[in-house]
């Protein structure tokens, strides 16, 4: 058991905690930097691991971020399979589950979340698989190589990704989701109905309104049942049922937790010398005057390098707006913005075309919009009507009209 000293260290070996040290290496942050990560890979990317990965159309080693040499060369202290197990913030110390002692001058908590788990009986059969990590990816790319019939179990981002792709790893596909359409968190009965086609045409049965109750199998898994009393024969089953903070750890520390660690708009926690970023952190949003707590690849990104900037001394305030963006069957959509609270929806385009935007507005101001084969204009135009929070209700009509160039309605 040793003790080390960073003058930055680093919780995470995800995303946000690489694009850190990638930041405090670029703007040249004078002093140590050292990164425990709880998986004993180097840090990657996780998009392509529902997409191309699983269509073999990413090799392992392209989703790296940053080879092992940079990590060497810059002399960043880089202790993979190494997961914190305290942090005593009045102390500057953070201990490791193997009992090593990490001092630091700042710390960057950037440890993400954990994939949620069935909590169902036969959920300890092997068939059943995740995808969270690159462990988990690599698994169910071997179980698509047995080719057979997989039940999808969620139909969130991960259910839809995974789905599509492995209807085109010709896999058949049945999706069990709670909701009646897919998409549905959209609102868009014309968006639903154009994705819903495309699983269609691919083979996918969905089951739509239930639930997984039970799995069962001879040693392995063989079938789902449903709330419904339906018996789904599979080969092998793939649950994407949400992910959760994964703050056990810093019990006790004095660290606020709620719903992930409660940071400011400058990514710090209320104890000295502490910021949280990525998936984990319960940020201040002042475009939407509120908090919250996102789970995509942009934000690990944004988040990533406004603390290491923050902890290097830039008092930066988050100021944004967030983004992420989906691909199914070679389709990409992109959303930014958040819509919660929206009180009108306008449509622009048409999805049939394959070139559609929906823009949510509340009282009269957009606070978000779906992007599907747009131009560089819109998607310039949208993100400053949603920073600059301006009054475009008035304008319903030209919103709606395709040929009305969005960036028009900028005062
Ligand atoms: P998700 O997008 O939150 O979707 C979870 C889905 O599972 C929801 O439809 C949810 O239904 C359903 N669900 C929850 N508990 C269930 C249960 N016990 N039985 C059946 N269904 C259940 O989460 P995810 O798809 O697992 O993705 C994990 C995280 O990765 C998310 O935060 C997501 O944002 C992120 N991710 C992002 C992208 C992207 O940006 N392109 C791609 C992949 C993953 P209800 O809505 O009814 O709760």
């Amino acid at each position: 058991m040793g003790r080390s000293h960073y003058d930055y260290l680093i919780i995470g070996g995800g995303l946000a905690g690489a694009t850190a040290v990638k930041e405090l290496l670029l703007t040249g942050a004078q002093g140590s930097i050292g990164m425990l990560a709880a998986e004993t890979e180097l840090p990657y990317e996780r998009p392509p691991l529902s997409k191309d990965f699983l269509l073999d159309q990413a090799p392992r080693a392209s989703v790296f971020l940053l080879g092992e040499r940079v990590y060497r060369e810059h002399g960043v202290g880089l202790h993979l399979g190494t997961p914190a197990a305290s942090v005593s913030p009045g102390l500057h110390l953070v201990t490791s589950a193997g009992g090593d002692e990490f001092e630091y001058g700042r710390l960057l908590i950037a440890s993400g979340c954990a994939v949620r788990r069935l909590r169902i009986p036969g959920a300890d059969l092997p068939g059943l698989f995740y995808l969270r990590t690159l462990a988990d990816a690599e698994a169910l790319r071997q179980a698509i190589a047995g080719g057979g019939h997989a039940v999808v179990i969620g139909g969130g981002f991960i259910g839809l990704e995974v789905a599509s792709a492995l209807a085109q790893r010709d896999i058949g596909v049945t999706i069990v989701h709670r909701a009646d359409r897919l998409f549905e968190r959209f609102a868009s009965e014309e968006l639903c109905t154009f994705f819903e086609r495309h699983y269609l045409d691919h083979g996918v049965h969905v089951v739509y309104e239930d639930e997984v109750r039970r799995l069962e199998g001879d040693g392995r898994l063989r079938k789902v049942v449903t709330r419904a009393g339906r018996t789904l024969p599979c080969d092998f089953a793939c649950a994407g049922i949400g992910v959760e903070p994964g703050v056990a750890y810093l019990d006790g520390s004095g660290i606020e937790i709620n719903n992930g660690i409660v940071v400011n708009e400058y990514l710090e926690a209320g104890a000295p010398d502490v910021f949280a970023a990525g998936d984990v952190a319960n940020f201040f949003d002042p475009v939407f005057g509120r908090r919250r707590r996102l789970e995509h690849w942009d934000n690990a990104i944004t988040l990533g390098r406004l603390a290491a900037r923050n902890m290097a001394g830039a008092r930066e305030p988050y100021a944004g707006v967030s983004y992420f963006y989906s691909t199914v069957f070679g389709i990409t959509y992109e959303f930014f913005g958040d819509m919660s609270g929206y009180d009108e929806m306008v449509t622009r385009g048409s999805f049939d075309r394959k070139t559609a935007a929906l823009l949510y507005l509340s009282g009269g101001v957009l606070k978000a919009a779906l992007l599907l084969n747009r131009s560089p204009a819109e998607r310039r135009a949208v993100k400053q009507l949603i920073v600059s929070r301006q009054q475009i209700g008035s304008l319903q009509e030209q919103l709606a009209d395709d040929h009305f160039m969005l960036e028009r309605a900028l005062a």
